[in-house]
């Protein structure tokens, strides 16, 4: 993966500007339950074509090859409107810039549901023109849509017998039981990446690792409003000291040859399985 060069093909840049009314011909994504509508042919809608003709409720998302696009939020996910598609099958069917764009369209509508009282004084809030963000006109707090750092990491070690080296995969408690995943896990409060990426490996798995590498970084719609997964590399410098999982978040933990790794991976829209495959081929 090269990580200097902006990617070929559409450009999006997120915005929350909205000084200018919405045309009819700027993209709209209609938003309802964590899931996104599609059209027939599997893009994105028209503000022209939104269900509904009362548009003074449409988010600013930024613009899309200098298109301005707009996310509406609906009450319900109305199966009579068309198809409706979570984040998994969103990211799985649509290409980077659109899968990061209908990603940040289910996050910005998840946040605005989930933050609609002042939490220090539970006073309604109101927008903050031009930002993310929302203001308490009675305690004056000020609310921005915030994201949470998550890490994730590659870990590798020799062998026991022969040149080759090994990757640790590890199976959790919950979600895609079945999927062989990554070490991963929320930063903490007051903590670095690296520092998060030592922590959960020792937490989850028992292990210390070195050479920490930055591989790169992915936002993620899935876990709540607004996640950026941020991945590493790493190497265990214990290779006789095997890992030990604690049964509740991890139910096991291996070295996989990396030349025999097993079949239920992560999916390839996922960072995770842009990290694995990166240390299959070295
Ligand atoms: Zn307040």
């Amino acid at each position: 993966m090269n990580l200097d060069l902006p990617p070929a093909g559409p450009v999006f840049l997120p915005g929350a500007a909205a000084d200018v009314p919405a045309e009819p011909t700027d993209l709209c994504l209609v938003v309802a339950g964590g899931k996104l509508l599609v059209r027939g042919d599997g893009g994105f809608h028209r503000v022209a074509e939104v269900p509904g003709d009362d548009d003074t409720g449409l988010v600013p998302l930024g613009t899309l090859d200098g298109v301005a696009v707009w996310a509406a939020p609906h009450e319900t996910a109305d199966d009579t409107l068309g198809d409706w598609r979570g984040w998994r099958e969103l990211a799985a069917g649509l290409s980077e810039p659109l899968a990061a764009l209908a990603g940040r369209a289910l996050q910005v509508v998840t946040w605005r549901r989930t933050h609609r009282y002042c939490g220090a004084c539970t006073t309604e809030l109101t927008d903050v023109p031009g930002e993310h963000a929302r203001r308490c006109g009675n305690c004056q707090l000020y609310v921005p849509m915030q994201l949470s750092p998550a890490v994730l990491v590659a870990i590798r070690r020799p062998a026991p017998t022969g040149p080759a080296e090994q990757l640790l995969l590890v199976r959790h408690s919950y979600g895609p039981t079945e999927t062989w995943a990554l070490v991963a896990g929320f930063v903490e409060a007051g903590e670095t990446l690296e520092q998060a990426v030592r922590r959960e490996v020792a937490e989850e798995v028992g292990l210390r690792v070195d050479r920490l590498a930055y591989f790169g970084s992915q936002p993620w719609a899935m876990s709540g409003p607004g996640v950026v997964l941020a991945g590493f590399t790493a190497y265990c410098p214990d290779p006789e000291i095997e890992p030990v999982v604690d049964g509740r978040e991890l139910t096991q933990a291996r070295w996989f040859d990396l030349d025999a790794l097993p079949e239920a991976l992560p999916p390839t829209y996922s960072i995770s399985r842009w990290l694995i495959e990166s240390v299959r081929v070295g």
